[in-house]
């Protein structure tokens, strides 16, 4: 099926509208106090088309997973100068470089010598890189992501970098049905960057929570979320399937 541009601008507000509510209503639900949570947009799998349409509706964070996509995009849509590029999907050693000159905020750095290589990098390039070091809080074989141990056992590594701002921790839930182990996936995330942050004696590091997706984001906004990653969600419609 093909739609018009003005029908996939309908389509995506329709889904929009209704993502926004039900942040609003988990917001409220949530017993913390914190920033509100923003939306990255996951255009990883949407044509140019759905991209316009996202950007006509007000979005200006859109989060990739492929380095190469995510470049390409950048190119193509260079007039507008006021998106937030977020690389969310895994990096390899040999794409560091690449993506830094992208600027993309990266969800994805997932061991602590790649997080060694970004920062070397980013002096190299004479930029400042902003990442989130990505945890597997649930031990899943097939996650990528640093253990919860080893994050904490060496967290005052944080503080030896020179050129790059860990802004915060991110995580993926179990691809499950079941809301307790997703909630207890997203809080563990939250509790691990508490800890972290006593250890650090400073309590106001790592403030960024990036989970929660299109099936999981209401209980990743309850349990502190501050970026949810929304990819399906928003196509809803519009996807041949
Ligand atoms: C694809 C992807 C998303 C978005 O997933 P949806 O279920 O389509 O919302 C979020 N985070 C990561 C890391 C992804 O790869």
């Amino acid at each position: 099926m093909s739609f018009s541009q003005p029908e996939i601008e309908q389509i995506v507000s329709r889904n929009l509208n209704r993502i926004h509510e039900q942040m609003a209503s988990a917001l409220e639900r949530r017993p913390l106090d914190g920033p509100a949570p923003r939306l990255v947009a996951v255009t990883k799998y949407a044509e140019i088309e759905w991209v316009e349409a996202l950007l006509q509706l007000g979005c200006r964070e859109l989060g990739e997973s492929r380095p190469q996509q995510l470049a390409q995009r950048k190119d193509l849509l260079s007039s507008r100068s006021d998106i937030r590029w977020h690389l969310i999907g895994h990096l390899q050693r040999n794409k560091v470089r690449h993506v830094l000159e992208t600027e993309a905020f990266i969800h994805s750095v997932d061991s602590w010598k790649l997080l060694e290589r970004v920062d070397n990098l980013a002096g190299q390039l004479q930029m400042r890189a902003s990442v989130l070091l990505q945890i597997n809080v649930a031990g899943e074989e097939q996650k990528d992501g640093m253990t919860p141990e080893d994050f904490l056992a060496n967290c005052s590594q944080l503080a030896a970098m020179q050129h790059t701002t860990v802004a915060g921790l991110m995580t993926m839930a179990p691809h499950t049905d079941d809301d307790d182990v997703v909630r207890k996936t997203f809080r563990s995330l939250r509790e691990l960057r508490d800890e972290a942050r006593v250890r650090l004696h400073t309590p106001e590091v790592l403030n960024e929570l990036s989970m929660g997706m299109s099936g999981d984001f209401e209980i990743a906004i309850e349990e502190g979320a501050t970026l949810i990653r929304i990819g399906s969600g928003l196509f809803e419609g519009l996807a041949s399937e």
